[in-house]
């Protein structure tokens, strides 16, 4: 029933959810992101399922948003808006932020906000809007070969629409990720609390399973419970409007490289791809 992910029962009270579109990297287009927002929806309404698994299939996490869709800006009116904000095709910033809204920031904080615990599995490369997706995950457990990178600030942007970095690496490393976009390795991410496990890469998808039936054991109400709980610790430090600031940053950079490059992005620092696809 879905084309770009495959829902998956692989214990009694564990779903898993896994992108499979390996041979673009798992690039996330509007159907990805819409199909595995149903399928958060499905194993969180579904009261069997107490941990939910996201994984990917094929060498590489996934390699962010798909720059190269075609008709970029219509394919939301295809689907049925999840969120409030619409109008999506509206000229200028209105219909860009509408959308960015709607797929990127809206769905990653209502993924964060799922009550059942969550589990990331990552191998591979984790690009930009691949951090958007493990990031709102409870728990993430990284392969050896697991690289994480945000290379907006080459695009002329400034970080990717779910902000979490100081959250997830504190200040001073969310900076330098950012500055440099350089390669995060799975033991440094480890070593600042961003990845919860390392293991070897044969034994990612056994140690996620078996984590997920360790904490599947527990009572489910308590595990929403605590699970909101570190939640709203974190929103009470400031979590949400720093990232709300964000993101409103996130539209200016947008509206000055249209303004300066007739582009979302910077296609200086954006590869020869979105040159060639006109896409963005
Ligand atoms: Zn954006």
């Amino acid at each position: 029933m879905y084309n770009t992910i495959v829902y998956e029962r692989p214990d009694e009270k564990v779903a898993r959810i896994v992108l499979n579109r390996p041979e673009s990297r798992n690039a996330q287009d509007t159907t990805l992101l819409h199909e595995l927002n149903d399928a958060f929806d499905k194993a969180a309404h579904d009261d069997s399922v107490s941990v939910i698994i996201l994984a990917a299939n094929g060498p590489h996490f996934s390699s962010g948003h798909d720059l190269r869709e075609p008709d970029l800006m219509n394919k939301l009116n295809d689907f049925r808006p999840v969120g409030t904000w619409s109008n999506f095709g509206a000229p200028g910033a209105e219909g860009w932020m509408a959308r960015e809204k709607e797929l990127y920031l809206g769905f990653t904080e209502r993924w964060r906000n799922i009550p059942k615990p969550t589990i990331a599995a990552v191998q591979g490369k984790c690009i930009a809007g691949g951090l958007m997706l493990v990031w709102p995950c409870d728990l993430i457990v990284a392969s050896q070969d697991a690289m994480f990178l945000d290379n907006t600030v080459s695009m002329g942007m400034c970080g990717v629409e779910y902000f979490a970095h100081p959250w997830e690496l504190g200040p001073r490393k969310a900076k330098e990720m950012l500055f440099t976009a350089d390669w995060m390795e799975a033991d440094e991410a480890h070593r600042l609390g961003m990845v919860n496990h390392v293991v070897e890469p044969d034994r990612l998808e056994s140690f996620a399973l078996e984590l997920a039936m360790k904490i599947a054991r527990k009572p489910l109400f308590a595990l929403k419970l605590v699970k909101e709980s570190v939640n709203a610790a974190e929103d009470a430090k400031g979590r949400m409007s720093a990232m709300q600031t964000a993101f409103a940053l996130h539209q200016l950079g947008h509206s000055h490289n249209m303004q300066v490059h007739g582009l979302p992005i910077d296609p200086a620092g954006a590869g020869a791809f979105v040159k060639k696809s006109g896409s963005e």
